[in-house]
């Protein structure tokens, strides 16, 4: 049987590459790649055809698509630091449980986050950062590599008994049977949502949402921020604050300042530091929905 040219790993999902050489692959090989086109192109056929597969219920408006892009991103974004970092994973800041199960299910149906993994994967980077055991150091693996197979760096590190047999509290009937063991249903059930609202062109929108928050956190977080910018701090590693203003990343880009205090809830130092995530958690402790253990 004809071995593929090169296996690789991505996303938990073993694909066949072939490498710019058509002819060279097997006829199984062609056969699948030409029904995944012509499937594709298929459905867009008749999705552009048909009023309701091409529009949804609500319709096609691109100001309201890209607005929708943006505060989604934008809400994911924020609960992976001020959930997932801060909270489950240093202890800096409790939610309101009501919140926490608002937290979980939207994290689950947007980027299918297994808490378990997250906060264990997390635990590693602070205790070996920037070393070989280090699950996603840019300093082992090269900025690059970061951009292009981020995700896939992570992956490996899933493997480690440390991350297997990893224990969380609040690891519920709902974390075990559905956040946990149907993680990738939650990102597929966001897509049927969105065609169902906005029909073929959900598809392009769903794409991008789960790309730019794979780039933003494995790139921009986990390479950029132990690669580019200024040090407050003389820590034992690469850390560095990428700039003053934590907005993209919702106050991530402080990563120095957060390595040289990881119990603190609040990652700005500096009277011109700006931690919009910080931001939000007063605003929840206003609220009397969050309280903070460590500013
Ligand atoms: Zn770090
Ligand atoms: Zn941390």
């Amino acid at each position: 049987m004809r071995e593929p040219l090169f296996t690789k790993r991505f996303i938990g999902v073993t694909v066949n590459k072939f490498n710019f050489s058509f002819w060279k692959i097997s006829w199984i090989d062609s056969g699948i790649v030409l029904t995944g086109i012509s499937i594709i192109l298929g459905t867009w056929i008749i999705a552009l055809l048909s009023p309701t597969l091409r529009e949804g219920i609500l319709g096609v408006n691109w100001w309201y698509i890209s607005i929708f892009l943006l505060i989604t991103l934008h809400i994911t974004l924020t609960l992976q630091t001020i959930y997932l970092h801060r909270s489950e994973t240093h202890r800096a800041v409790k939610f309101h449980p009501l919140l926490t199960h608002l937290f979980r299910f939207w994290l689950w149906l947007f980027i299918g986050a297994k808490r378990r993994e997250w906060v264990a994967i997390h635990h590693l980077h602070h205790k070996y950062t920037d070393t070989p055991k280090d699950p996603h150091s840019p300093v082992i693996n090269g900025l690059f590599k970061m951009l292009l197979y981020g995700l896939e760096v992570v992956h490996e590190a899933k493997k480690s008994d440390s991350v297997r047999t990893f224990e969380i509290h609040d690891y519920d009937f709902l974390e075990k049977n559905l956040y946990e063991k149907h993680a990738e249903k939650g990102p597929i059930l966001l897509l049927c949502l969105e065609v169902l609202a906005l029909g073929i062109w959900a598809v392009p929108l769903w794409s991008i949402q789960i790309i730019l928050v794979s780039i933003i956190t494995t790139f921009y977080i986990n390479g950029m921020a132990h690669t580019v910018g200024y040090r407050s701090y003389n820590t034992n590693d690469n850390s560095k604050n990428i700039c003053r203003l934590g907005v993209l990343g919702c106050g991530e880009e402080l990563h120095n300042n957060h390595h040289a205090n990881p119990a603190s809830a609040n990652f700005s130092h500096r009277k011109d530091e700006f931690d919009l995530g910080w931001f939000y958690i007063q605003k929840l402790v206003a609220l009397k929905l969050a309280s903070v253990r460590k500013e």
